[in-house]
């Protein structure tokens, strides 16, 4: 029905089984959300913008600090976004977007966005995060944060309505997305890369190996008895 709308549980139609609409920790950001795109769509009053330097250095200290602070983004994985505008030498700070939103028509039009979210890798729910027999890439691995499966954050460039290019910061045990060499300085070389319209480089991998290798469970637990014994 035109003009009614829906606060609370009932949110989680839009992101079923994905995301948290169906709880109270989740819907609370939902029905912020909500309020303020119905301030934007009758009352005009725009999205709260927090202007921004315009460097790679300003932007990503900004992602940075509110990636390490965030509860919405946090709950809310993959449906709510930061989104930083950069036109014109200026850049500006959205908190929570619902990503949806920043995809419709209803967005106020943009040169260059980027899109921060956290997520989980593809499949995540798949296996079992105790099973120490799944391989999976090392936490602080920066070139292989693309593959990272536990939740970490998602930086997506956006020009011309289309993503240009995505990056991933590494997962973190303790969610400190904050380590200089791990998370701020290839933020700096993407977000620098992005703006001057050159290709994004590679990542360099780490001294240790990119993956932690499967665990030989009947070695490991012949090994545990030996030493109970
Ligand atoms: C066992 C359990 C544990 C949970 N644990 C958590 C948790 O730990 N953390 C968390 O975040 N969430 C948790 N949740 C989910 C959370 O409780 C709900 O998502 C939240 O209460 C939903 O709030 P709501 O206001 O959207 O809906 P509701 O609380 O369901 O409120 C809907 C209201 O509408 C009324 N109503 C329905 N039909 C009509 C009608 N036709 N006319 C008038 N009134 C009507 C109902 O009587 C009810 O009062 C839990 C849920 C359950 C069941």
């Amino acid at each position: 029905m035109p003009g009614l709308h829906f606060a609370g549980t009932l949110t989680q139609q839009r992101d079923f089984k994905k995301s948290t609409s169906g709880f109270i920790h989740g819907f609370r950001y939902g029905v912020r959300a909500l309020h303020r795109i119905l301030g934007a769509r009758h009352h005009g009053r725009p999205w709260p913008v927090t202007p921004l330097d315009d460097t790679p250095e300003g932007i990503a200290a900004a992602v940075i600090a509110r990636i390490n602070r965030t509860s919405a983004l946090w709950q809310q994985f993959a449906v709510l976004g930061d989104v930083v505008t950069v036109a014109g030498g200026k850049a500006a700070y959205l908190e929570e977007v619902p990503v949806a939103y920043f995809a419709s028509d209803e967005f106020p039009a943009y040169e260059t966005a980027f899109v921060v979210t956290l997520e989980y890798g593809p499949d995540h729910d798949q296996v079992d995060p105790f099973d120490i027999t799944v391989p999976r890439i090392a936490e602080n691995d920066a070139a292989a944060a693309h593959d990272a499966s536990y939740l970490h954050p998602v930086v997506r460039a956006h020009r011309g309505g289309r993503v240009l290019a995505t990056h991933h910061l590494a997962e973190n045990l303790e969610n400190h997305w904050n380590l200089p060499d791990v998370h701020v300085e290839p933020l700096i070389v993407f977000v620098k890369a992005v703006l001057a319209d050159a290709p994004v480089p590679a990542v360099a991998p780490p001294a240790s190996s990119a993956v932690v290798p499967p665990v030989d469970s009947d070695a490991a637990s012949s090994a545990a008895e030996a030493r109970q014994g």
